[in-house]
């Protein structure tokens, strides 16, 4: 048994900050949490001193076959997938690195994100856990076929979710509309029909799984809400009347704001496509608008980056919370987007400091409750109960 003190602890679901706080860890699971003072004299204690303990953090999109470089999909292509397996290797440890404990792939080519997923449970790699859509299911030629499949019609579509699933795929992930990263696509064109979608959603669920939708504009965020998707993934040109109607069903909202401020801000210097440019232009104001008025309509939020995705590295999740708090929201709602928030749309046992959870624990130096860049200043990860910090550094 080791307790983990520190000046601060959030339990990453409430509103309150524990001070001189400990979480007390034995065989892989948290026992408790308590002031230091009530602590008994006999425990053994690791004092991280003017540190804030919190959750180990969630990102609830990310791409792991993608490496940040100007047309990931391309490079993707262009090399072995024993290659691309070893990059998403190396991506999985940059999260835990930046304290992200937990993962969720929305779309890799040839499911390698399972793979990766299953070596970190064998203890092959070091990374965080992975809850893994597998390939992503989009229409013939739709957003993002090169990293997943296509299937069209409603029949199609279900044995598309069942062989994923089948594969070991945690989620199912589908693509509503266009986006920003393919050619002759525009992000607010709607793609999978309804039917399509509901016949997938009804796999998943019925195996206990849920479903993520890719969609931008209203008409393919109500087509998903209609077939009764999990989550809406980016929702950047979202409308007040789907904004409330997400509210009501509860389905979360994934903005992913940072991707498009980091291709906005990198796709020059990299030399990404112009088209990719040109529509990140597009999404990046309106990104900001969709977090802010799902804020304010109260729509479940949780945190994920896309990362992978050009100029966007893995482990970015802290820089997604620090756009949050820019665009509105304070420290520790941001931190719960991306800890409890993210974890319960993941339908994962983690995010929140509670006894009996799984220990996935991460200490920052300083208040990121106050100070959101704090996130960035990683003084010690736990993974299931085992200091993976060491390791890495
Ligand atoms: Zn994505």
């Amino acid at each position: 048994m080791v307790a983990y003190r520190a000046a601060r602890v959030f339990d990453g679901a409430s509103e309150e900050v524990m001070e001189d706080g400990t979480v007390v860890v034995e065989e892989g699971r948290i026992v408790s949490v308590m002031p230091a003072e009530d602590l008994p004299a006999d425990t053994e204690v690791v004092n991280l001193g003017d540190a804030t303990l919190l959750p180990g953090l969630v990102d609830a999109h990310v791409h792991l076959v993608w490496s940040a470089s100007a047309e990931p999909h391309a490079l993707v292509e262009s090399e072995s997938r024993a290659l691309t397996a070893l990059r998403c290797a190396n991506n999985a440890g940059l999260h835990l690195r930046a304290g992200v404990t937990t993962v969720r792939d929305v779309g890799s080519t040839d499911g390698l994100a399972i793979e990766v997923g299953r070596a970190v449970e064998l203890g092959v790699l070091p990374g965080p856990r992975v809850v893994a859509a597998g390939r992503a299911i989009a229409m013939t030629g739709g957003h993002g076929w090169f990293l997943g499949r296509e299937a069209d019609g409603p029949d199609a579509v279900r044995r598309a979710a069942r062989e994923e699933m089948k594969a070991g795929a945690g989620c199912v992930k589908l693509m509503a509309s266009g986006g920003v990263y393919g050619h002759a696509e525009e992000p607010g064109s709607p793609q999978l029909t309804t039917e399509e979608m509901g016949a997938a959603v009804q796999e998943a669920h019925k195996a206990g799984r849920k479903v993520a939708a890719h969609a931008y504009s209203p008409e393919a965020i109500n087509n998903a809400l209609e077939a009764g998707v999990d989550s809406i993934e980016h929702g950047s040109f979202i409308d007040q009347a789907t904004a409330k109607r997400m509210q009501e069903l509860g389905t979360y909202l994934v903005p992913t704001m940072s991707v498009y401020a980091a291709m906005a801000k990198k796709g020059p210097e990299l030399g990404a496509p112009e088209y990719i440019q040109r529509k990140t232009a597009e999404v990046l104001e309106a990104s900001r608008d969709a977090f802010r008025l799902a804020l304010e309509v109260g729509v479940k939020i949780a945190a994920g980056t896309d990362c992978g995705a050009p100029g966007h590295p893995h482990g970015t999740l802290p820089e997604e919370l620090r756009l949050m708090v820019e665009a509105g929201a304070d420290p520790i709602q941001a931190i719960r987007f991306g800890t409890a928030a993210a974890a319960d749309l993941l339908g994962e046992e983690v995010g929140t400091l509670e006894e009996g959870k799984t220990a996935d624990l991460l200490a920052v130096a300083g208040d990121p409750t106050r100070d959101i860049g704090a996130l960035r200043q990683v003084r010690l990860v736990l993974r299931g109960g085992v200091e993976v910090t060491s390791n890495l550094f």
